[in-house]
């Protein structure tokens, strides 16, 4: 059954209307969940250019898209990326698009902040998992916590409203988790709290990283009153609200099966590959019919052919026996 014209419905009945765009794979950190110190990065040769992501980018809002979020890798670190965000936002003014984001490390926000606000761009997420300088640089390796810092202030400045992601590690950050909820509720910033995922070879064994979030919360409930909320964004988080504090707090649990049956989303690569489901390896090629015609046909029906293929839910494991990632590629290819 073909979906009607301006809509992407896969075989479950779910809209596929949000499209996460990992602009690069390449960052000016090296978390140590995400990437190996010494990572091996695509060539350049095989990224897509701004045009051709403009181009893909565009064809998904004609079908029915109507959320972008521009990712990495780090989005901000690749180069002339303002041009591409500056074209997009073409579509915030015909309103084919409700929302125009990115998220970030911060490490380059300060300079790009009131650009980001003049192309429309009014949420961004902002990716920090402690407020201590010296933990910063532990779990960044390369990061600097007052550029990040100065980052975040700068948006809001310009106007947009941060999110925080944070994810939550065993031994690193939970005895942190309360502080970090005051500071960012304090700041007007929502919180969401993020389990690691088992994506990609990293240097250290991620069994010893993972901290459940059901645990985070039952600490948390010891010091706060948590309230369910029906405050639904479509994706993987569910949220809290946070009664001494006003503020929201989210919960991304993605090693269960909670949220699959509401997915709206969809991730494409910087190489042009279309990724159906964060948790699985199934994907399908959409650079070679790019660039097969000017026209955007052929490239239509291979997306309409994907997400004929998008898979009920994922297969997320962290397996205990072999320790390797259940699937390999990193977060920083798919952009989380
Ligand atoms: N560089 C940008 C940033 O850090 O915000 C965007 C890309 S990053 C891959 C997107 C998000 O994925 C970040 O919030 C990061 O903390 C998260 N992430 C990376 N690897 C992860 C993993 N193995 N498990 C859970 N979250 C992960
Ligand atoms: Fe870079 Fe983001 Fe991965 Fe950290 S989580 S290494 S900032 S891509």
């Amino acid at each position: 059954m073909r979906a009607p014209a301006g809509q992407m419905i896969d075989p479950f009945g779910r809209t596929v209307s949000y499209l996460r765009i990992s602009v690069t794979d390449r960052c000016d950190f090296r978390c140590v969940y995400c990437m190996a110190e010494d990572m091996t990065f695509l060539p350049k040769q095989d990224l897509l250019t701004l045009e051709e992501l403009d181009r893909l980018a565009t064809a998904f809002v004609e079908k029915g898209v109507r959320k972008l979020r521009l990712t990495g890798g780090e989005p901000l670190g690749r180069r002339n990326i303002m041009h591409l965000i500056r074209s997009l936002s073409r579509h915030l003014g015909t309103g084919a698009l409700e929302e125009l984001t990115i998220t970030t490390n911060g490490s380059q926000l300060e300079r790009f902040a009131a650009e980001l606000a003049d192309c429309g761009v009014r949420r961004i997420n902002v990716s920090l998992d402690t407020l201590d300088p010296d933990k910063f640089k532990q779990i960044t390796r390369w990061g600097n916590l007052d550029k990040v810092m100065a980052g975040i202030r700068a948006a809001q400045a310009a106007g947009i409203r941060v999110k925080l992601n944070a994810v939550a590690l065993k031994g690193f950050n939970e005895d942190e988790i309360p502080e970090m909820l005051r500071w960012a509720h304090g700041e007007n910033i929502d919180l969401t709290l993020i389990e690691t995922m088992p994506l990609g070879e990293i240097d250290g064994d991620r069994t010893d990283q993972y901290l459940p979030l059901s645990a985070v919360r039952a600490q948390l409930a010891e010091r706060f009153t948590l309230a369910d909320i029906p405050y639904a964004t479509g994706g993987p988080a569910r949220y809290v609200e946070v009664k001494e504090t006003g503020g929201r707090l989210g919960f991304i649990t993605p090693l269960t099966h909670n949220f699959c049956e509401s997915c709206n989303r969809v991730r494409l690569t910087c190489t042009g590959t279309l990724y159906m489901c964060l948790g699985q390896e199934d994907a399908a090629d959409l650079r070679a019919p790019l660039r097969a015609s000017e026209g955007n046909e052929l490239l239509s029906n291979a997306i309409d052919e994907a997400i004929g293929r998008k898979p009920k839910g994922h297969d997320f494991i962290i397996d205990r026996e072999t320790r390797k990632p259940a699937v390999s590629r990193h977060m920083s290819v798919t952009g989380g």
